[in-house]
């Protein structure tokens, strides 16, 4: 039985896994964790190709809810060109309005 203090070196007591990476990768990305916190995820994304691959999508996701936040568009302007985006694709009102 091995009830060593964290023997492995590969991990400290700072050492973040998968779970506790996914878990703060919001506020991560939206630069709302302390600079500890931040280090300690980035050195496991650097190790861990699940989860940068996680990260990238959940980037690429934040910055499209960004720009969109940025332009201020409203609802109803964003509904309006999607149904024009549908229109174009050959699609009709079926249900009517
Ligand atoms: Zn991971």
């Amino acid at each position: 039985m091995n009830h060593g203090h964290g023997s492995d070196d590969r991990t400290g007591a700072a050492a973040m896994d998968c779970a506790g990476a996914m878990d703060r990768l919001f506020d991560f990305l939206d630069g709302e964790l302390g600079p500890e916190t931040e280090v300690r995820i980035r050195q496991h994304l650097e190790k861990c190709g699940h989860c940068f691959d996680e990260a990238g999508f959940e980037r690429r996701f934040l910055a499209a809810v960004q720009a969109a936040r940025a332009a201020e568009v409203c609802p109803a302007t964003l509904r309006a060109r999607v149904r024009d985006a549908l229109r174009h694709a050959g699609w009709t009102e079926a249900a009517g309005s």
